[in-house]
């Protein structure tokens, strides 16, 4: 499968919240598009530094390892924090991703909104809206629930025909 081709941007009107995460997003397909070899719902998710470096990647890898936490953005937390720890500069044992951007294909579960608010990015960006089980502002909106000490930036609807599409046709083709 391959990632859908997005409109040409020229004629586009800047969205100055969205733009800066138009690279992001397509890295995050990239990797989604990688899932379905397992036959795996093809998500992708990529982790930010504040400086843009790429941290850490995920593709949903449920059916791949027989694991049900195996989301995208499960995966590439782990990886980001796998590398911050070993980047030297902090503290052995420090897990926390503050000033990390999380960029994900579909709206993130509720075990992904809770991972996403455990690891303390800063920021989470989404493409298409989850409508059935999303709980970043669709059934649930985990991340910004106001009794969490902790509360990420939510910027929603980057590339969303792109992301939506992948798993249209990934669904139709099953
Ligand atoms: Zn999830």
């Amino acid at each position: 499968m391959t990632v859908p081709p997005s409109a040409p941007l020229p004629s586009a009107t800047p969205d100055p919240l969205r733009d800066p995460w138009i690279a992001p997003m397509r890295q995050a397909l990239a990797e989604a598009a990688r899932a379905p070899g397992t036959g795996d719902v093809p998500v992708g998710a990529v982790v930010l530094a504040a400086d843009g470096t790429v941290l850490g990647t995920g593709h949903n890898a449920r059916e791949a390892t027989g694991d049900p936490t195996a989301h995208a953005e499960v995966l590439a937390l782990r990886a980001a924090a796998e590398t911050v720890r070993g980047g030297g500069g902090r503290r052995a044992g420090d897990w926390r991703l503050t000033g990390c951007t999380l960029v994900v294909t579909l709206e993130p579960c509720t075990m992904c909104a809770g991972a996403i608010v455990l690891s303390r990015v800063d920021r989470v960006v989404y493409g298409a809206r989850d409508a059935k089980a999303g709980a970043v502002g669709s059934l649930w909106d985990v991340v910004r629930d106001r009794r969490l000490n902790h509360r990420p930036e939510v910027v929603t609807g980057v590339l969303e025909g792109d992301c939506a599409a992948l798993l249209t046709a990934f669904f139709r083709d099953r």
